[in-house]
């Protein structure tokens, strides 16, 4: 079955024109929501902790800035944007004692709602609006008069309006231009983890690193292994992105495509894949999202760990050093002169 993807036409913008949105964080998502809200005439305020270091960010934005509880009572949308690890604590202290019934509660990720982490009053409509994409991008491609394609699902429906709501939601946010694809919290929070944990993050980060230090212990220089194991992925992804795996095959010499469709399968195997599908089952049993809420109550050592760990690898000292001779590349920008101003 095909699924349903809505676009700008099928947004009602007036559904916003008397509700009261609050954006709670200011971090990646949060600044990208407030800012294309704002700049789509809907009456936005961002609420954040006391003592706040984004405060004055937010502020120096034009936006209005409460404290979160403050800001969920004076709402009729309230857009959960803080770290999935934190929002169960805030919703407790000052999400839920304030929210108003018949309000709005959404996220941009169903991670909490799915696993029961936050359990919503009846009385309110619980969505979400997940870009399918980085918060900067939100923000960027809204400035050019685009948006990153967006996931809609309703989890609860009080107002008998939710779907409507969250639509309109993502028209304002740019979502509306490149596609709105129908979901459930379900499908969204299992596949985005999915995807993160097995072939974008998780699997991408150790095809480069291991690739990286065939080619050093075999004796090759790092600089000529991070290009080619590191700096060249972005090429390679961006043809598939453009065009399919065929078009990236067409761009490619005839010696490249076969060696990719002899050596690939040797490097993801039967075996991969059934690791693949344990991983998938992992996070479908919640057992996932148990492990990672109690690496947080305590206090993170494992993530801590790793993270060292990766910054410690010889594939991030070669990679800073020939970056900082390619300074365009950090800016986001493809020509140097772009990226000097020049
Ligand atoms: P982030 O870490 O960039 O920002 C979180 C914000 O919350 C920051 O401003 C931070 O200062 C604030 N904050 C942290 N702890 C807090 C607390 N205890 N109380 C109040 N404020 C606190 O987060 P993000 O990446 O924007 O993610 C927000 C949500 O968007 C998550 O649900 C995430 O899954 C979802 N999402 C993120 C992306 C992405 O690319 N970053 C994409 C799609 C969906
Ligand atoms: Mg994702």
């Amino acid at each position: 079955m095909a699924a349903t993807v809505y676009y700008d036409k099928d947004a009602d913008s007036a559904l916003l024109a008397t509700k009261k949105v609050a954006i709670l964080g200011y971090g990646s998502q949060g600044h990208a929501h407030a800012l294309n809200l704002k700049e789509s005439g809907v009456d936005v305020i961002v609420g954040l902790r006391e003592g706040s270091p984004s405060k004055a960010k937010a502020e120096a934005a034009g936006l209005k800035v409460l404290p979160t509880g403050e800001a969920v009572a004076a709402s009729d949308i309230v857009m959960v944007l803080l770290p999935d690890t934190e929002q169960r604590h805030v919703f407790t202290s000052d999400i839920a004692p304030n929210l108003k019934s018949g309000a709005s509660l959404a996220f941009a990720h169903g991670l909490n709602i799915h696993f029961d982490l936050i359990k919503p009053a009846a009385d309110v409509d619980v969505w979400m609006i997940a870009p399918k994409g980085p918060g900067h991008l939100v923000r960027r491609t809204y400035e050019e008069g685009g948006g990153v394609p967006c996931l809609v699902a309703v989890a609860q429906d009080s107002t008998g309006k939710a779907k409507e709501i969250a639509l309109a939601y993502a028209q304002a946010i740019g979502g509306g231009r490149a596609g709105i694809l129908n979901t459930t919290f379900q499908e969204e929070t299992e596949t985005d983890l999915f995807g993160e944990q097995v072939v974008l993050c998780g699997g991408l980060v150790e095809l480069i690193k291991n690739g990286f230090e065939t080619l050093v212990e075999a004796g090759y220089q790092p600089e000529s292994a991070y290009f080619e194991t590191l700096h060249e992925v972005k090429l390679i992804v961006d043809l598939i992105y453009e065009g399919g795996i065929g078009a990236m095959h067409y761009s490619i010499s005839d010696t490249a495509e076969y060696g990719d469709s002899t050596r690939g399968p040797r490097i993801v195997t039967k075996a991969t894949k059934a690791e693949m599908k344990k991983i998938l089952s992992e996070i479908q049993t919640g057992e996932f999202a148990r492990e990672w809420i109690s690496e947080n109550d305590n206090g993170r050592p494992n993530f801590n760990r790793y993270r060292t760990e990766t910054d410690a690898h010889p594939i991030e000292k070669v990679g800073a050093e020939l970056r900082a001779m390619m300074p365009w590349i950090s800016a986001g920008k493809t020509r140097p002169q772009d990226a000097s101003g020049g």
